[in-house]
């Protein structure tokens, strides 16, 4: 077997545990958000906001500026709803991308500490090739997207600015972000920590009485033969 297809094997078995405790981190998010919405009595499926946010981005990605194909189309948190980022699904944080740059940021939304800026969506819009290490996947991105330097960092600094202004009309709910990034961090570690032990426990158990009653059942047949 070749080294790359042993260690993709390999890092699928251990992404299926996180996987089920990245889920169930994401749900808690959902539900806290639902709540929050709920207090501000706006919620993101309202049609008041869906206006609000056709009148700030038109049909294109809040990031890359480029119309909005129907089929590319992602919903996307501006801070990552994700154990890192610790996103909600409120006001504010949920526009619209392209499928491209959903993609690309979610390399920053992984990261455990942002360097180039304090929230996910202004960290993948500081990547201007002036701050990372040569080989910055994202830094390479925004190259394709816009190849000259200056009219990139402009177009890089417009967006900014946009996502800016059409959050600062949600002022509450950016309470409710910043407070959920300072405060919530040890809560959905935790979260996150007993989520995988009882997913480990439970798949521990269940493999045990699993293997001893398929043993019993192949033993009826007897001895192998070939
Ligand atoms: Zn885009
Ligand atoms: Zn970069």
């Amino acid at each position: 077997m070749s080294f790359s297809a042993s260690a993709c094997l390999r890092a699928a078995t251990s992404r299926a545990k996180s996987d089920v405790a990245n889920k169930l981190v994401s749900m808690f998010l959902h539900d806290l958000s639902r709540k929050i919405c709920a207090s501000l009595e706006l919620s993101v499926t309202d049609p008041r906001y869906a206006d609000a946010v056709q009148a700030a981005f038109g049909d294109n990605c809040c990031y890359c500026c480029q119309p909005l194909e129907k089929d590319r189309i992602s919903v996307e948190h501006l801070e990552g709803m994700n154990r890192f980022r610790l996103g909600l699904h409120i006001p504010g944080n949920v526009i619209v991308a392209c499928r491209r740059c959903n993609g690309e940021k979610r390399r920053d939304d992984q990261l455990d500490r942002l360097t180039l800026a304090e929230c996910g969506w202004q960290s993948f819009l500081s990547h201007d090739s002036t701050r990372c290490a040569a080989a910055c996947n994202s830094c390479r991105y925004w190259g394709m997207v816009w190849p000259d330097p200056t009219e990139r960092a402009e177009n890089m600094k417009n967006a900014r600015q946009k996502i800016s202004a059409f959050r600062s009309q949600y002022p509450v709910s950016l309470q409710w972000s910043g407070s959920a990034r300072t405060c919530l961090r040890q809560t959905v570690d935790s979260l996150y920590r007993r989520c995988q032990g009882f997913a480990a426990d439970q798949i521990r158990t269940t493999v045990d009485e699993a293997f001893s009653s398929l043993s019993e059942d192949v033993g009826r047949f007897g001895p192998q033969r070939g």
